[in-house]
């Protein structure tokens, strides 16, 4: 039988050839046999599924161009820069918040080099690591004290290992959250090697419900903000002063897990559900724990910000120094932080701060900008169109900003191809799918990324 499989060289055979002993020398053996056998298979899936598929030339010069392609392709780093025209500007999946070009700069410093990371520079002595963050965050939040860790995941664990091992930890059943992650609040509490004590139901918790549940072995009172998601309706929840007095009143710690934590007003954008971290502080929470890469727009880390008598009870804790923060988050953590200082302004200077407050005015004129540059160089049909954009990371998920989106259709082609098509560009786009059809939003797109989205939809096409 004369099938057309048969005329497909074996790997051997096309490995002994020249140009692939060539491109042996040029890259590795491995990865010549890893490109050859996918160049195979590709072939074979094709005929399996059309018999008349042409196949390739296996002793031609594209065929080995083609394989030279794959490798370097197999080589391109894993992790790399994409485009977020998602619309949701602190996308855990696309690394969260894009950091401003001074902490860039202070990390490069700090990385290239040495740093004076753990020595105390007056007296030459060893010093701490969070000490060079404290007065900064101190100074932005009023709190008296501060302490950074890895994430905020770290920060709850830190806290609650070192207030309530071996004791209680009162908290609503409306705020025992998952966070994307499997980061659930029960569990966390039990990992602390504290016991969980609920109280109040899904909708409504009250101060005396709270007050009722304190025993000998109560040692917190947690809060935690219901960052990703909102009960609407019958609802109820004592204020943080009134929490406070009673934790006061009882010997007993207020802790509030933020997540997000912003250190400045967003209420101007229409996102008034985001606590400011001072406003807490001010209402008498005792400690606050935060996201170092949600809203505050800088590295991954977690903060957490209090009292100075309680922060002292964390100093020290085993769990402190297996979860702490490494030098170039926290260059770019302080050089974050300083922009959120005069001379600067946050929303100039910190880029998800100005993704947030961009005017609608400008993201449309970014949307049609696009609009006419696809409509110029790719065969894809291209409309501007109003969209809502989502602040994310797991804040504000019921309020949107108001954005502008560019609506794209490849005459036949489906919009699922279409999307797999512009995440395999370089770099790749990442829109989504809504009413059937691609939609890029632009709010957290940057003007130098459309000719890079044009070319991505011209590809696409090709
Ligand atoms: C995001 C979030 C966390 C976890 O923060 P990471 O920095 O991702 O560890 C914890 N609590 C709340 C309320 C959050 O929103």
């Amino acid at each position: 039988m004369n099938h057309p499989l048969r005329h497909l060289p074996p790997v051997q055979a096309v490995l002994e050839a020249r140009p692939a002993l060539w491109l042996a020398q040029r890259f590795s053996r491995a990865e010549v046999v890893e490109a050859v056998r996918a160049a195979l298979e590709e072939a074979r899936v094709a005929v399996r599924a059309d018999p008349d598929a042409p196949l390739p030339d296996c002793s031609g010069e594209a065929f080995f161009e083609d394989l030279a392609a794959r490798i370097l392709a197999a080589r391109r780093p894993r992790l790399r820069p994409v485009i977020n025209a998602t619309g949701i500007i602190i996308h855990t999946n696309l690394g969260r918040a894009p950091l401003a070009p001074e902490a860039l700069d202070a990390v490069r410093e700090a990385a290239c080099g040495y740093a004076n990371l753990e020595l105390d520079l007056e007296t030459g002595k060893r010093g701490s690591r969070h000490a060079l963050v404290e007065t900064l965050l101190c100074e932005l939040t009023g709190a008296e004290a501060a302490l950074v860790v890895n994430n905020c995941a770290a920060a709850v664990l830190v806290s609650l290992s070192a207030l309530a091992a071996g004791g209680e930890v009162i908290a609503s059943r409306g705020e025992l959250i998952e966070i994307g992650g499997a980061f659930r609040m029960p569990d966390v509490i039990t990992q602390s090697g504290a016991t969980l004590r609920e109280v109040g139901t899904t909708n409504k918790t009250t101060l005396a419900d709270y007050d009722r549940a304190i025993g000998a072995e109560t040692r917190v009172l947690l809060k935690s903000h219901t960052s990703n998601f909102r009960i609407v309706g019958f609802t109820e929840v004592p204020t943080r002063k009134a929490l406070s007095v009673l934790a006061r009143d009882r010997d007993l710690v207020l802790v509030e897990d933020l997540g997000s934590g912003v250190l400045v007003d967003l209420a101007p954008f229409g996102l008034v559900d985001e606590p400011v971290v001072g406003d807490i502080l001010r209402a008498g929470v005792d400690l606050v724990t935060f996201s170092g890469d949600k809203l505050l727009g800088g590295p991954q880390a977690g903060i957490i910000a209090g009292r100075r008598t309680v922060i002292g009870r964390l100093k020290g804790h085993p769990l402190l120094r297996a979860m702490r923060i490494d030098k170039l988050s926290l260059a770019a953590l302080e050089a974050t932080l300083r922009l959120y200082r005069a001379p600067h302004d946050p929303f100039k200077a910190v880029p998800v701060l100005k993704m947030v407050a961009e005017a609608p005015d400008n993201v449309q004129a970014r949307a049609a900008r696009l609009t006419r540059m696809i409509g110029a160089k790719t065969q894809a049909e291209a409309q501007t169109t109003p969209t809502k954009a989502f602040a994310g990371g797991g804040s504000l998920p019921q309020q949107d900003l108001p954005s502008h989106g560019v609506v794209v259709t490849q005459p036949g082609v489906s919009p699922e191809a279409l999307s797999t098509a512009l995440r395999a560009a370089d770099p790749p786009v990442i829109g989504r799918i809504v009413d059937g059809c691609v939609l890029l939003d632009m709010r957290a797109v940057a003007d130098e990324d459309l000719p890079a989205i044009v070319s991505a939809l011209a590809k696409a096409a090709a």
